[in-house]
């Protein structure tokens, strides 16, 4: 599983991936405190990782969906309303969200869990969407 936020224990080298609620402190096992604005970086870079995997995965399923009704060039594709707005208000409403759970669950796990399922469908959407492109074409 892709983790790219994580901050390295300078006392041990132990990595830390940031769980715990936003906003808390956290201790490493050989007893060197992480501070709370150090962690909460690294949560929010996982954070931005999940909703970036959300809303790329609603632009496959819309670039699928309306793969005739888009225009023809592939950056006017890519920056069209019909893609974009449901990518980006995905990306917000999966941000606040997400914020949200965090300040009070301390468990990571179902965050993997959603951003596995996230992969899942993203990658089925890609397929979907690049099938969908060939054919019309
Ligand atoms: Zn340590």
């Amino acid at each position: 599983m892709l983790r790219l936020g994580r901050c390295v224990c300078p006392k041990c080298g132990r990595e830390n991936h940031g769980e715990g609620c936003l906003g808390t402190a956290s201790q490493c096992v050989c007893g060197y405190w992480f501070s709370c604005s150090e962690l909460d970086k690294v949560r929010l870079y996982w954070i931005l990782q999940l909703c970036l995997c959300f809303s790329m995965t609603i632009l496959f399923i819309s670039l699928a969906l309306f793969c005739d009704e888009l225009p023809d060039g592939s950056w006017e594709r890519f920056l069209s309303p019909q893609l974009q707005i449901p990518a980006i208000s995905t990306f917000v409403v999966s941000y606040r969200a997400l914020i949200r759970h965090k300040r009070k669950i301390a468990n990571d796990e179902q965050l993997l869990r959603s951003f596995t399922w996230g992969v899942c469908v993203m990658t089925i959407a890609i397929f979907t969407a690049i099938i969908r492109v060939h054919r019309w074409h």
